[in-house]
């Protein structure tokens, strides 16, 4: 299994003598962790689940964009419902009819993180990338994931592994150590 210290345990790129952790950049701690997430998926049969595979595509596409995740992000309807009843069904920004639910910041799909919007300021506040460069990007990027890091039945990389979860930090330390003393 592929590792190279002082490189990015994802994308072989050289490491910086600044950077603490194993990778070169948060795409790339995002990118191993959705492989590992693939291929565990895969192994035990959940991917047969059309939902967890869109959950591993929406997982590919956000590491590429940097760790950014910039699809609609699915929140569950109980709360959609919840965030409605909340908000009285109006832009909390405007007080106009409230059509689309926004994630406040980051990702998470908790009522707190929620707020209901109009259409007109949730665009405006929003720097969403529309679905086709979604799609493009999940194209150029599922496949030759897929295909050299989820597929093979040993892991190609460490960071691929189950293991790593176990590993990383005394790998992180050890570099550390080596690095600063
Ligand atoms: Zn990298
Ligand atoms: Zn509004």
């Amino acid at each position: 299994m592929l590792f190279t210290p002082d490189a990015c345990a994802n994308c072989d790129t050289a490491l910086a003598i600044d950077v603490r952790g194993l990778f070169c950049a948060t795409g790339c701690r995002e990118t191993a962790k959705a492989i590992r997430y693939a291929r565990a998926a895969l192994r035990d049969g959940r991917l047969d689940d059309p939902e967890v595979m869109r959950a591993v595509d929406a997982k590919f596409v956000w590491a590429r964009m940097g760790g950014y995740d910039t699809r609609e992000r699915r929140v569950p309807l109980q709360v959609l419902a919840k965030v409605r009843i909340r908000d009285q069904g109006r832009c909390v920004k405007c007080g106009a009819s409230g059509e689309e639910v926004d994630h406040i910041a980051g990702s998470s799909p908790e009522p707190e993180n929620l707020q209901l919007l109009c259409r007109r300021c949730h665009h405006a506040k929003t720097m969403v990338v529309r679905a086709p460069e979604a799609d493009y990007v999940l194209r150029a990027v599922r496949l030759p994931l897929w295909n050299e890091r989820v597929l093979p039945d040993g892991p190609v990389r460490l960071c691929d592994s189950a293991e790593w979860v176990r590993v990383w930090s005394g790998l992180a330390a050890e570099r550390r150590r080596r690095l600063h003393g």
